[in-house]
Formats: structure tokens, sequence, C-alpha cells
């Protein structure tokens, strides 16, 4: 049921930094059984020390950064974020001693909030009807204001986010699956998981497909998933390198995330329902092949959503 890469470590860990990545690969049987013998896994990146998949794109602009020179002591570290990443920067900033500032929709969720704030991150919360897309100009202002006193990470521009996942994530799914992957199902953020997974796995094999999951609609509750045709574009995002784009309804992520608690014991978020969904859906056109797909992270961060309490599937 589980496939991982060895996590045990002979020595200490130095801080959160050595913590990142490594996650384990899940396999499923009973939601699979109907698409065999098509094989579908999930990385569970819940396992990263911040909760989610978004340590490795922070790591990586940060470390970037210094090496650089555009991050040094005493500098802010500012972004625009829809949560998971904000986390990652605000575990990070407080291991490495930088102050981290965050604009972020008013509406994020409470539980994201107030994880931020118990981080120590200073929030600057911006329009809920704006979106994401709000917050991203929120912090252009501010760095545009004071360039001397941030570093803007830009986790939409900054191709540190999908090296992060060219470097780590790619490789560990190439490993853990002994080069058997046929099909890559990620979900579109900032698209920094498909662009580097996506350029890693066709480089080892170009007949990998690659299918990006987004929201049906530009309105939809699938919180850090962006509708690329109606949001500001990410620099780093190139549709080209995509074969497919399955889009899939809040619905029906929350019907598949409750699924995954109930029937499988994996507590984990809107973004993986969804994620899972389109596996399933691709897994359903196979005769044969091994589906991969991300679970962002855990379901913890949701839990004031009304959703899980639903009776059925
Ligand atoms: N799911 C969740 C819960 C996220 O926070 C994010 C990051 N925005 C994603 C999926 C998408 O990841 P990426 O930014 O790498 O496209």
């Amino acid at each position: 049921m589980l496939k991982t890469i060895p996590r045990m470590r002979a020595e200490a860990a130095k801080d959160v930094f050595e913590l990142i990545g490594n996650t384990p690969l899940l396999r499923f049987r009973k939601l699979a059984a109907p698409f065999a013998p098509v094989e579908i896994y999930a990385k569970a990146e819940w396992y990263n020390p911040g909760g989610s998949v978004k340590d490795r794109p922070a790591r990586e602009i940060i470390l970037t950064a210094e090496r650089e020179g555009q991050l040094r002591p005493g500098k802010v570290i500012l972004d625009a974020t829809s949560g998971n990443m904000g986390i990652a920067y605000a575990m990070l900033g407080a291991a490495r001693g930088y102050r981290v500032t965050l604009c972020i929709p008013a509406n994020a969720s409470p539980e994201r909030l107030r994880i931020l704030r118990a981080y120590g991150a200073e929030l600057i919360l911006t329009d809920p009807l704006e979106g994401t897309d709000g917050a991203i100009l929120e912090a252009r202002r501010r760095y545009e204001a004071e360039p001397e006193r941030y570093f803007y990470a830009d986790q939409y521009n900054n191709p540190a986010n999908w090296r992060a996942h060219y470097r780590t994530t790619g490789p560990e799914i190439w490993e853990q699956t002994e080069g058997r992957i046929t099909h890559f199902v990620a979900g579109l953020g900032t698209s920094g998981t498909m662009m580097g997974v996506g350029r890693y796995l066709k480089e080892r094999n170009p007949a990998i497909r690659l299918i990006g999951v987004q929201p049906d609609g530009p309105f939809h509750g699938l919180e850090g998933l962006k509708h690329m045709e109606t949001a500001i574009r990410p620099g780093i995002y190139d549709p080209d390198l995509l074969d497919e784009i399955v889009p899939i309804s809040t619905e029906e992520a929350y019907a598949m995330a409750r699924r995954l608690a109930r029937e499988e014991g994996l507590f984990v978020g809107i973004s993986a329902g969804a994620a899972m969904a389109a596996a399933l859906k691709i897994a359903a056109r196979l005769r044969e092949g091994v589906v991969v797909t991300i679970f962002p992270d855990a379901g913890y961060k949701y839990l004031s959503e009304n959703f899980w309490f639903e009776a059925g599937t």
C-alpha cells in the first residue's frame, strides 16, 4: 500500500530545510480497483514539515536568493499567497531569521490565517472579491514602493519555483515508480509543480503524458488552483508543455476528498480531491498504465468547510 523512500536519518536534522522532500508515494487499491490493471498513485506532500508541497519551492526560492545575494539578513521576504506558500515562507523565514510579509485574500480559511500568525508572519489582507490576483497586485505595489526593504519572492514568476520540482519531486516520482510512470496529473496553481515535474519526466521519457487539473470556472472553491483563462497567467506557466487539461468542479473535488477520508483513511485537502478525481478520469480511459498524481496538503486547514459533514460521496 505504501511505497516510501526511506526517511529515517542516522543523525539529527540541522533544521527544517533538511526535512523537506522524499515524501511517500501512496498506491490505491480500492479506489483504483474498477480500472485494474491500471495503477494509480499519489505523492503524500503533507509529509513536508510545513504540511504542503509548497515547502519545496519556498526552500529553493530562499536558497537561490541567498546565493545570488538578493536575500540578506535584514531583508523582509514578501509575496502573495493563498496560504500554503505563505506557511512555507513563514516557517523557513523563522528558521533562518527573516521577517515575512504576506499579501493574502481576506477570505483564506481561518485555519491558514492562524497558522501564519502562529509562525509570526505579518499579514496584509486583500479584497476577497479580487482573489489571489488582488493579493499579487498588492505585493507588487508594496515592493515597488520600498524595493530596498523587501526580497520579493514572486512565486508566480520565479523560475526557482518550478526548478524545485525539477530537482526533487520529479526524480522522486521517477525513482519511486522505477521509471514506469505513464501519466502525470497535477493541479495548476502557480503551475510550478507541473512545470518542474513535467519537464523532468519528459526528459526521462517523452511518451509520458502530462495532464493539468484546473477549476471548471472562474468562481470556485479549489483553494490553491487557478482558472488559467481568467486569472493573471503565471510567468512560469507554459501551456505547451501539457498534453491535456482536465476541468474539475468544486463539488467533484469535495466529493472525492470525502471519499478519500472515508474509504481510504486519507484526510487530504480539496485540491488533492480534485487531483484524484482527474486521475480517475484518466485511468477510466486506459487499458494499462501507471498514473501518478500529487496530494498537495492534508485536510486540517479546511475543517471549517461544511462539505466534510455531508452524507454520501
Ligand atoms: N494545491 C494547493 C492546496 C496549493 O496550495 C497549491 C499551490 N498554490 C497547489 C495545489 C498548486 O501547486 P502549484 O502552485 O505548484 O501549481
